[in-house]
């Protein structure tokens, strides 16, 4: 008994030390990226939608959603740090440690579009409507679920350590760069159009999470656009807008010579 008490202890201080640290850095840098976008009205991706009118309801629901996201991860990291996997780690070395971080993204990327598929059928849709209230998500959007839905498509952090044999730093530096990568994945503001986002290659620009808010029945997956080309959920317009968007933030560039940024029509 005395053992369980200080399992449960061991787990809820890496938990309460998750949970500070997430709530903490989601509130101290949604601050200084909603003052700074403020400055670059030419990457906002929806232009009439103010989706800053969320932002308390947002945040209220990321302080209770979190409970169950950092106990995912908590709960993760506690039990492989006591050995409960199915295999011994890999050494954490200067080659393998990118490649097993970009197999984490890639596994987590395969998780969460099967996942996300699946909280939009039947009777998951309602614990999934929360997130989409966001029609137009900001950085205070990436946490704005139910528990159902964090724990389906934050799980991956609570099985993949007992069953992957990445050492523990691959999926502590893969939750940091979630943290930030979903928040910025739903800032509304774009950040990476460019010929990597759009197609042939596979990866995603904030536009492509942005869509799946403003149209709610295309690209499900997460870091890369390879899953929704090869389903075909792919939002037809997808290539095209990252283009738009590219043109847009050239021309906002050039508006200090006296440009005006330029609507969609006009591009
Ligand atoms: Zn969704
Ligand atoms: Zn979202």
């Amino acid at each position: 008994m005395g053992s369980l008490i200080d399992h449960l202890v061991g787990f809820g201080e890496i938990w309460l030390a998750t949970y500070v640290l997430v709530f903490g850095s989601y509130l101290v840098f949604g601050w200084a990226f909603t003052l700074w976008s403020r400055h670059h009205p030419e990457r906002k991706i929806q232009e009439r939608r103010d989706g800053q009118k969320r932002r308390n309801k947002e945040i209220r629901a990321s302080a209770r959603s979190l409970i169950v996201t950092c106990a995912c991860f908590a709960g993760g990291l506690y039990l492989q740090l006591q050995g409960v996997t199915l295999f011994d780690p890999f050494a954490l070395t200067w080659w393998s440690a990118p490649l097993m971080f970009l197999g984490s993204v890639f596994l987590f990327d395969t998780w969460f579009y099967w996942v996300h598929r699946l909280n939009h059928f039947g009777p998951f849709k309602k614990w999934h409507a929360l997130h989409h209230q966001s029609v137009a998500p900001t950085v205070w959007s990436n946490y704005s679920d139910t528990f159902f839905d964090a724990f389906s498509q934050q799980s991956f952090f609570l099985f993949m350590p007992l069953i992957v044999p990445f050492p523990p730093a691959i999926f502590i530096a893969h939750r940091a760069f979630d943290h930030f990568n979903g928040m910025i994945g739903h800032s509304g503001i774009e950040f990476a159009a460019g010929k990597s986002s759009r197609s042939p290659w596979p990866l995603a620009s904030v536009t492509f999470h942005d869509m799946h808010h403003s149209t709610y029945n295309y690209n499900y997956a997460n870091h890369f656009s390879f899953w929704d080309r090869l389903m075909g959920t792919l939002h037809p317009d997808y290539d095209e807008k990252v283009v738009w968007m590219e043109k847009r933030i050239a021309a906002g560039a050039r508006r200090e010579d006296g440009d005006e940024v330029p609507s969609r029509s006009a591009v």
